[in-house]
């Protein structure tokens, strides 16, 4: 008999966004399971999450009307959602499921709000995880009520992470061990697994999440660790576009990415994917599809070792449109590697991510390009590592700016001359001044910082250039293949 694939599907929150999509969610995985062994990871309905950070927020800040409204909202929506999709034999089980789950949100609001205290990043993730508890519960009941054998389990029974809570790392190994006391048992009697995204356990069992976005992460992981033939993503777009069609509604679908294109696209801002999710792909060596549940005939877009070139040296331009760039400059008679050494050291530490950064010796200047979100965090460390440098005068105090950051990205722009100019000239003819540049010594993107209002728009200049002139015959020139590293102007 011929092997059943295994197959890792991952439903996001647009994707279990309301009745309906749940409907069609558990119409895709019962086609599925046909022909296949399906293994389900299921994302909170969108909007869940932030919903429950802000619960969090304004319970710790003691505002117990908003802590009400929130708390009614996350009610509301997952009460509707039962009325409209279950059958009356399952509405008491359903409600006794999001009764639990509520209550564990409200008397940990209760707790904080008496306290004011801050919530420790531990007890966080074990709240912010709970939209996922819900919705995977909630389609392995509806597979259930519409005839497949279909079993939830928790997220907390299949992953092992380490205990960096908000952001933590899986152990493929350990996971490994889990899936196949969790999850394998169920697949050989036929039974799809239905698992809540995002989060996992400590090896002490405490509740961790992968990072914002973490269910695409989740999918591979579980991929990885269960011997997976192919992990397919399902989200609200045709796969992974030329850039993000709420800013270029004419992007087109990409058929064939890199798993090195996925991570550079997704560390830029193409939310398509998250930015860990290909690592354990790539290393297993399965594909993962990215599809939309919306048009699941759409073939989507493979992300694989061998990806084919596309017609264009440039296969994406994406951005990060709330960054920040910290600027330092140090007096001329000091050297400044010793300085910006330690900094990034620090900013390892903290597990900073710098987007990319700039350096010009004679100029004794620093760029930094971070995500906003991380500004603040990152001043204070410079005014703590550098008070006596700050102090003496040897360094100015920091410059900062709010940027946009726009990545052009493809790995068939190596050994292709020519992609710079245009890049520049189709920001140049939108009069926008280039802040920071800097090509990766794979030069499989260029990143630049224009300022934050205009990053839209250069998305879209730049992305005229390159896809609304395909075919138009532009020479470009091929260079030898060498390895170069240009840094910053
Ligand atoms: P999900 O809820 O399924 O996880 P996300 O909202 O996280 O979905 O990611 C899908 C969204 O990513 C799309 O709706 C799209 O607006 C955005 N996006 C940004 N850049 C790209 C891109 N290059 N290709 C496809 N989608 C992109
Ligand atoms: N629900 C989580 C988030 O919004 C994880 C995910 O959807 O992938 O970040
Ligand atoms: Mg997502």
């Amino acid at each position: 008999m011929k092997r059943k694939r295994l197959i890792v599907m991952k439903f996001g929150g647009t994707s279990v966004g309301s009745a309906e999509r749940f409907r069609q969610c558990a119409a895709i995985v019962a086609r599925a399971a046909k022909y296949d062994r399906i293994v389900v990871v299921v994302s909170a309905m969108a909007g869940v999450t932030d919903l429950i950070f802000k619960t969090i927020e304004a319970a710790r800040h003691g505002d117990s009307a908003a802590t009400r409204t929130h708390l009614q909202k996350f009610e509301t929506m997952h009460r509707e959602l039962i009325v409209q999709l279950f059958d009356s034999t399952r509405h008491a089980a359903a409600n006794d499921f999001t009764s639990e789950v509520l209550s564990q949100l409200q008397n940990a609001c209760h707790a904080l709000s008496a306290l004011r205290s801050d919530i420790s990043a531990q007890t966080a993730d074990s709240l912010v995880a709970l939209g996922e508890r819900i919705s995977a519960w909630a389609l392995a009941a509806y597979l259930q009520q519409t005839g497949s054998s279909a079993e939830f389990v928790r997220a907390e029974n299949v992953i092992v992470t380490d205990s960096n809570f908000g952001n933590a790392s899986p152990d493929i190994e350990a996971t490994r061990k889990q899936c196949e006391q969790s999850l394998l048992p169920l697949l050989d009697r036929g039974i799809v697994p239905v698992v809540a995204g995002y989060s996992g356990a400590n090896p002490q069992g405490k509740s961790t999440t992968l990072g914002r976005g973490g269910s695409d992460y989740s999918a591979t992981i579980i991929g990885a660790a269960a011997g997976a033939d192919e992990v397919w993503i399902w989200t609200d777009v045709n796969g992974v576009l030329s850039a993000d069609p709420r800013i270029c509604p004419d992007a087109t679908t990409l058929p064939e990415i890199s798993f090195e294109e996925a991570i550079e696209l997704a560390y830029y801002g193409a939310k398509v994917i998250h930015p860990k999710a290909a690592y354990p792909a790539a290393e297993a060596g399965f594909p993962v599809w990215i599809k939309n549940s919306f048009r699941p005939d759409v073939a989507g877009t493979k992300i694989t070792h061998d990806a084919r070139p596309a017609n264009s040296p440039v296969k994406s331009v994406t951005s990060v449109k709330d960054a920040t760039l910290i600027s330092l400059v140090t007096r001329r008679d000091v050297h400044p590697v010793e300085l910006w050494g330690r900094l990034f050291l620090r900013l390892g530490q903290e597990q900073i991510e710098v987007l990319f950064a700039t350096q010009s010796s004679p100029e004794h200047a620093l760029g930094l390009v971070l995500r906003r979100e991380d500004a603040a965090r990152v001043l204070k460390l410079i005014n703590t590592v550098f008070r006596m440098e700050l102090a003496q005068g040897v360094l100015n105090p920091a410059a900062v700016e709010d940027i946009a950051v726009v990545a052009v990205l493809g790995e068939s722009m190596k050994g292709t001359c020519g992609i710079l100019g245009r890049v520049f000239s189709a920001v140049a003819r939108r009069e926008v001044s280039v802040i920071a540049v800097a090509q990766g010594a794979s030069e499989l993107s260029i990143c630049f910082a224009v300022p934050a209002s205009r990053g839209t728009e250069v998305v879209r200049a730049v992305h005229d250039e390159f896809f609304e002139q395909i075919g138009a015959n532009i020479p470009l020139c091929l260079r030898p293949n060498h390895s170069m590293s240009t840094g910053a102007q």
